[in-house]
């Protein structure tokens, strides 16, 4: 995410981070780099300005050339800004009445049916609510499908009503079936179109005027840049909107979406879509978004992503099985599922200080995990248990069945055992034990 500009910021600010002498001649020369990097990273040159000039006032109003560690103060202020311009703090989405409406808009191709299903899941597992979503896309069938295909990976309830052409009547009918169903939520998807046209933003008034929903949002593809921007005014004017949702940060966006929207619209960004399958959704937090963006990673969210996968429940019985010796790959299989869901590596890599910029360039293969899976779906129940009964002859029919080599086999074998005796250690004598036996 953003690594091109992470890059140059960091270059930028580096010569003052503790090297050479600080002079007002190499604030004025930082500054203009870093203005240089945001315009590069597609953010509106007078919100550029504005941002570096009041970088500027903060740095003489703090005297940044006098401090004890002018360089870092400097990379404070940048911070601080950086996550004013994105919105200050963080804004839920409203969520009162009963139910409540939420209307979703956007161009096409936006990710709005996408982020339509992943904002349902969400509220459904986090807030525990009953959303429906409703699909008012009456120009393409293929949507009416896609948003039926997306409610039934989550498990929740789709109206849609495919010989009616009104999308007004066909919002209404869903908050009504919503009324008689016990559905709290209900989330509108609604038909973009390529472009800005008059038809669809009537439409879309339409939709809202009648509906009056609760929560507007308008869904944006961060790869789009200034004309993100420029769409998110056209559709602000007509639906005076309450949130934006920034879609597929997980791409290689420059960031001038995420940076500038809020300053034209002046509405907060609620959520961001990291990718195309469910979970792919984060609340979006201007001063974490800040620290990434600097290179500063976002520990922050990294251990929340970890706290939302792990369950208790299963790690007492993990717990149990290897103070009992019973650790086994179908246990080992269950752990790797669970980093997996907390989303792709390169992701999560970029929430780790300083990994983002060693990693650079660095292909993270996303299925590093396939081949152990493969070789652990090769094995017999028997062998995921007991691995100790895995011989050679074994070795080679699980090593033929998941397509890799002997060699590979082995090797997952042995990580398994040290593994294995790791955690026996962690259990009893607890960390001196384990300091000894890996300093061996
Ligand atoms: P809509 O026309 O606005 O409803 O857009 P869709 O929800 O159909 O999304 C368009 C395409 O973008 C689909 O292929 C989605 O899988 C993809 N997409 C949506 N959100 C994300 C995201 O956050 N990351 C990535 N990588 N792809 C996304």
């Amino acid at each position: 995410m953003f690594d091109n500009l992470s890059d140059k910021l960091d270059k930028a600010l580096h010569v003052l981070k503790g090297h050479g002498s600080i002079t007002e001649v190499n604030v004025a020369e930082t500054l203009k780099e870093v203005r240089r990097a945001l315009i590069d990273a597609d953010v509106n040159f007078k919100i550029a300005k504005d941002f570096t000039n009041r970088v500027k006032e903060k740095a003489l109003g703090q005297n940044v050339l006098t401090t004890l560690q002018p360089g870092q103060l400097m990379v404070k202020i940048v911070k601080d800004e950086l996550t004013e311009l994105m919105g200050g703090d963080a804004s839920g989405v409203n969520l009162s009445g009963n139910p409540s409406v939420i209307l979703m808009s956007g161009l096409q191709g936006s990710g709005k049916t996408t982020f339509s299903g992943k904002l349902a899941n969400f509220l459904k597992t986090k807030k525990t609510k009953k959303p429906l979503l409703v699909a008012c896309d009456v120009y393409r069938p293929a949507a009416i499908d896609q948003l039926h295909v997306v409610g039934d990976a989550i498990k929740v309830d789709v109206f849609s009503d495919r010989g009616n052409q009104d999308p007004v009547a066909i919002a209404e009918a869903g908050i009504a079936f919503a009324k008689a169903n016990g559905h709290n939520v209900v989330i509108v998807d609604t038909a973009g179109r390529l472009a800005v046209d008059t038809e669809m933003m009537d439409e879309i008034a339409n939709i809202h005027k009648a509906i009056q929903p609760q929560e507007t949002l308008f869904v944006v593809d961060s790869m789009t840049g200034q004309d993100a921007v420029n769409t998110a005014k056209a559709f602000n004017d007509i639906l005076n909107f309450d949130g934006v949702i920034l879609t597929k940060l997980d791409g290689d966006t420059r960031g001038g979406a995420a940076i500038s929207i809020k300053s034209v619209v002046d509405k907060p960004i609620k959520f961001i879509g990291t990718g195309e399958k469910m979970e792919a959704i984060d609340v979006f937090y201007p001063s974490r978004m800040a620290d990434r963006i600097l290179g500063m990673g976002d520990v922050v969210s990294l251990v929340e992503r970890a706290q939302e996968q792990f369950d208790e429940e299963e790690a007492r019985k993990l717990q149990k099985k290897i103070a009992k010796n019973q650790f086994g790959f179908d246990d080992f299989l269950k752990q790797i599922q669970q980093v997996k869901k907390m989303g792709n590596m390169k992701d999560l890599m970029g929430m780790i200080p300083g990994a983002g910029k060693m990693l650079k360039g660095v292909d993270i293969d996303d299925d590093a995990f396939k081949h152990i899976e493969a070789i652990i779906h090769s094995m017999t129940p028997a062998e995921r248990t007991n691995p100790s009964v895995i011989n050679s002859s074994r070795k080679k029919r699980i090593g033929k069945g998941s397509g890799t080599s002997v060699q590979q086999v082995n090797q997952l074998l042995k990580q398994f055992n040290q593994m294995s005796k790791m955690m026996k250690m962690m259990q009893g004598g607890g960390g001196r034990k384990m300091m000894q036996a890996m300093s061996r």
